[in-house]
This record gives C-alpha cells, sequence and structure tokens, in this order.
C-alpha cells in the first residue's frame, strides 16, 4: 500500500529523538499483501528505564501545571493530528487492514475528538472541593506507562494519553507492535505542540521484552493496559509486585440479546455490522446473537443474507466493507477457531476457514456464520477476534440472561426489543460494561470498560479522567 517503507529507528524520549540500546527492529506488515510497510525499533529494558527517567522528572513541573494551561497542550495536539488526519487514515488501513473511509472516521476521527474532550474537561473539571471540614484535592496518579493494542490503535491510544495528560500525569506509552507507526505522527504532533520534555515519551517493542519492563519498574506509578486478557493477567501478576495501580481493558465475548417482539432484520444487521466491524477485531463486538427458538429460522435466513453484503478485498477499494485480519498470527488464529466450531458440531450456515475468493494472498478471511452453536462450545466462549458469528437460541428471558452472562467475559452486549423499556429491563441484568438498546450507537462521553475478565477501570468522558486521579483530603482545624 506505501510506496517506500516508513523507517523509524529511533525514540522519542524527553523530546529528544534518542537511539534505542539495541539495534534490533519489528518490521510492521501490511496486512492486504503481507509486505512488509515500515519497521520500527524494538526497545528493551535500558530503553524503558531511560523513557521512565524523562517521565518522572517531568512529574512535577507538569502535575502542577494548572489544568486550563494542560487543556491548552490537548488541544493543539488535537489540532495536530487533525492536520495530518488523511495521512493518518491511510496509514492505519496499512498497519491494520480497516477500509479507508471507515478509518478515516473511527480510527482517526476519535482519537481527535477524544483529545478534544479531554482538552474540555480538564478546563471543567472540579479539582478540588470540600467535604465537611476536609477539603479534597485531586492529584495526578504519577508516571503512567500506556500499553495498547493494534486494533483501534490511535483510539486506544488517545483514551489513555490524553486522559492522563488532562489528569497531569507523564506518560511512557509503548503501543502495539503491529501497528505502531501511527504513533510515532502522534509523537511527531506533540513535539511539534510544544509538550514540556519528558510529559509524553514514546518506545516501542515487543510486550514481554520492553512492556513488561515498563510494568516491572519501581518508578511508574500506574499501568494502563488494553488488550487481550492473557496479557493482563500477567501485567497484573507483575504489577502487583510494586503495587501499581493498574487499568485493564481486555477481551469479550458479548451477546445481541433479540426479543419474540423486536424488529428482527433490523436487530440482524446491526448485529451484523457490530460482529463484522473492523473485520470482527473489535473487543465489544456482537459475537454472539441470541433469538428465540421460534425465530432461529427466519433469524439465520437473515444474518445469511446480510453477511453477503460483507465485500471483503484490499481496504483502499472503495465498496470494501471488510479488509484483512491485522496479521499472520490472527488469521491463523480465527482459522482455528472457524475448524473447531465445525468440529463441535456447529451449523456453519456460511463463510468458513478458507481464503475468500481471488484473496488468496494477504490475511483475508470469509465473513462466518454459524448456527445451532452449543452456549458451552469453544466458539461460544472464546474470543474469536475474526468476522465470526454464532447463533445460539433460548427458551426464556431468564434462559438469554444465564447465556449472555456465561462466559468469564463482560464488556458490552446489546438488547433488541419492541420497546426501549423492555430492553433496559432486560439490560440491567446483564453482567457486563456497556449495552446497546435497539441499536443506540457507541458515546464517546459514557464510561467503556468491562466486568469480569474483561478488565476494571473505566475509559473515555469524566470517568476516564478518573482513573488517572488520586484523592488527596486535608482535614482543617474547624
Ligand atoms: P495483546 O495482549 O497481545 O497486546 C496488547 C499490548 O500489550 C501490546 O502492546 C503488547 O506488546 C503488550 N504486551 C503483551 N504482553 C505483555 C506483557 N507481558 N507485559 C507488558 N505488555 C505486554 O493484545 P492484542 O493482540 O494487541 O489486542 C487484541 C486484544 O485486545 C483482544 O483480546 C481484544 O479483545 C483486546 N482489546 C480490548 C479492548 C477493551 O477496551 N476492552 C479494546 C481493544 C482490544
Amino acid at each position: 500500500m506505501q510506496e517506500t517503507q516508513i523507517v523509524h529507528d529511533r525514540f522519542f524520549i524527553a523530546s529528544q529523538w534518542v537511539n534505542p540500546h539495541t539495534p534490533d527492529t519489528i518490521d510492521v506488515i501490511d496486512p492486504s499483501t503481507g509486505d512488509a510497510i515500515g519497521r520500527v525499533p524494538a526497545g528493551d529494558a535500558p530503553d524503558a528505564d531511560a523513557a521512565v527517567q524523562a517521565a518522572r522528572a517531568a512529574f512535577d513541573s507538569w502535575s502542577t501545571t494548572a489544568p486550563h494551561r494542560r487543556a491548552d497542550y490537548l488541544d493543539r495536539i488535537a489540532h495536530g493530528l487533525r492536520e495530518r488526519s488523511d495521512e493518518l487514515a491511510r496509514l492505519i488501513a496499512g498497519e491494520v487492514g480497516m477500509p479507508i473511509k471507515l478509518a478515516s472516521a473511527i480510527q482517526v476521527g476519535s482519537p481527535i475528538a477524544i483529545f478534544a474532550s479531554y482538552a474540555r474537561l480538564a478546563r471543567e473539571a472540579e479539582w478540588e472541593h470540600t467535604v465537611g471540614h476536609s477539603r479534597v484535592l485531586r492529584e495526578a496518579v504519577g508516571v503512567v506507562a500506556c500499553i495498547t493494542p493494534w486494533n483501534y490503535p490511535l483510539h486506544q491510544i488517545a483514551a489513555k494519553v490524553g486522559a492522563a495528560l488532562a489528569a497531569g500525569c507523564t506518560v511512557v506509552l509503548k503501543p502495539s507492535e503491529v501497528a505502531p507507526l501511527n504513533a510515532f505522527v502522534l509523537a511527531e504532533v506533540i513535539e511539534a505542540a510544544g509538550l514540556p520534555p519528558g510529559v509524553f515519551n514514546l518506545v516501542t517493542g515487543y510486550g514481554p521484552a520492553i512492556g513488561e519492563a515498563l510494568v516491572r519498574h519501581p518508578d511508574v506509578d500506574m499501568v494502563s493496559f488494553t488488550g487481550s486478557t492473557d496479557a493482563g493477567r500477567r501485567i497484573s501478576a507483575v504489577a502487583g509486585e510494586t503495587i501499581k495501580r493498574v487499568a485493564l481493558e481486555l477481551g469479550g465475548k458479548s451477546a445481541a440479546i433479540v426479543l419474540e417482539d423486536a424488529d428482527l432484520p433490523a436487530a440482524i444487521k446491526g448485529t451484523l455490522s457490530a460482529c463484522f466491524l473492523n473485520s470482527g477485531q473489535t473487543c465489544s463486538a456482537h459475537t454472539r446473537l441470541l433469538v428465540p427458538e421460534a425465530l432461529y429460522d427466519e433469524a439465520a435466513r437473515l444474518a445469511v443474507q446480510g453477511a453477503a453484503a460483507f465485500t471483503v478485498g484490499d481496504p483502499l477499494q472503495p465498496g470494501v466493507r471488510l479488509g484483512p485480519l491485522a496479521s499472520s498470527a490472527q488469521l491463523q488464529r480465527v482459522r482455528a477457531y472457524i475448524r473447531r466450531g465445525i468440529e463441535e458440531g456447529a451449523d456453519l450456515l456460511c463463510g468458513g476457514a478458507e481464503a475468500p475468493a481471488g484473496l488468496e494472498h494477504g490475511f483475508y478471511v470469509q465473513p462466518t456464520v454459524f448456527g445451532k452453536v452449543d452456549p458451552g462450545s469453544t466458539i461460544a466462549q472464546e474470543e474469536i477476534f475474526g468476522p465470526v458469528l454464532a447463533i445460539l437460541t433460548y427458551r426464556d428471558e431468564d434462559d438469554a440472561v444465564r447465556i449472555a452472562n456465561g462466559t468469564p467475559y463482560g464488556l458490552g452486549g446489546a438488547v433488541w426489543a419492541g420497546s426501549d423499556e423492555r430492553a433496559i429491563a432486560l439490560a440491567r441484568r446483564l453482567r457486563t460494561g456497556q449495552v446497546d438498546i435497539n441499536g443506540g450507537a457507541f458515546n464517546g462521553s459514557a464510561p467503556f470498560g468491562g466486568y469480569k475478565q474483561s478488565g476494571n477501570g473505566r475509559e473515555l468522558g469524566s470517568y476516564g479522567l478518573d482513573e488517572f486521579l488520586e484523592y488527596k483530603s486535608l482535614q482543617c482545624k474547624q
């Protein structure tokens, strides 16, 4: 997709572009071709240490900078990203494989809005208040390591970095090794915005190497992590040794429950969009469709018909709704799950493990729908992270709630019903962080996060700001 490779060979530490401690590098692969489009350093513990020291040195000054001054910097970052939005959309389409139009709206539009919203929140937040004879201050947690995944790379970075900077924390960002190029654009934008040295630092490399060095580092006060539940488990354990605050946004296996009085075609259409967005690589994707037994045949027919409308292909081509998966590892993983679903006896209604016709190169997979899926089977329990929908049936509302809540995850979900009131009544019974009511859309100001093994803490809006703040109470003489 890119004519020339984008090579980054230095880290952004204390507002300088500095050489890594090792010559090791990581290739960034375009998933639509399998070709390398860029290269970044594979840093290690000494690089983590240099970045943390810079962030530590900047902390006292940044955390005591007036919030409205911090807000001015955040506005400048939003502005700088906006100026480079076309370049970012192409870059992220190249790194992640998301169709360019969607990438531009979601992968670039959303991070800009998030930085702008944290500028606003920094200005509007109540930074201290009184409770009886105490004065309560809200203060920055300290140095934060932000460790992010590849699926919505800049959005996830913005949700962490925007909130942390607004709160007065200083940051070391370690983006995903699969899609790190956009983070260098952010570092360039931050450099141009003139943030004081050390307030934002960027290092790259593999999770178990430089990522874990950050988590282990005694001068890091908090880890804000988005990624897989397995990595989250490991990070929790390692961070526990130094009693760090840890915010975790992890995997999901979200259910869309369709009640018998719902608008079935709208529910199926909405569920397919929520399941197949970003080729199914969305943590809160609605990957299980729960329908009453009596509606199964019609639901299955509509789902197969709807899946056919998801044209798979080159993310740069107009009309393409499903790009490739982000990596060869993802492709192998998703194909293995599809084979497993067939072996475990689910009905393969459309799609399958073979590459879509004519797309044998690159990491493409067919939009796939399974019917009559057993709630306890692997494809109904584990996060697949590909365009694979499982249709399950339920007997009554209690059964639907039991099935929906019957995985270790609790991230997203949906309820489709004849009225919002009925849908909301059912949504109250779901052990999950967010539920879309009759097709309600994502809200960047509402809290986002998971119950159970989908993580802890919340991102976005004022809830996201809270994650990066400590409370200090001053008891004054009455
Ligand atoms: P991943 O866990 O493999 O990697 C995420 C990040 O963690 C990367 O930067 C990686 O280098 C780093 N990392 C891995 N092991 C580490 C360790 N031991 N110590 C420190 N850092 C480590 O996840 P991924 O494949 O990049 O992303 C996909 C996963 O992310 C899916 O499970 C998805 O559901 C989840 N996700 C969750 C949310 C959410 O908000 N809940 C959002 C997006 C993605």
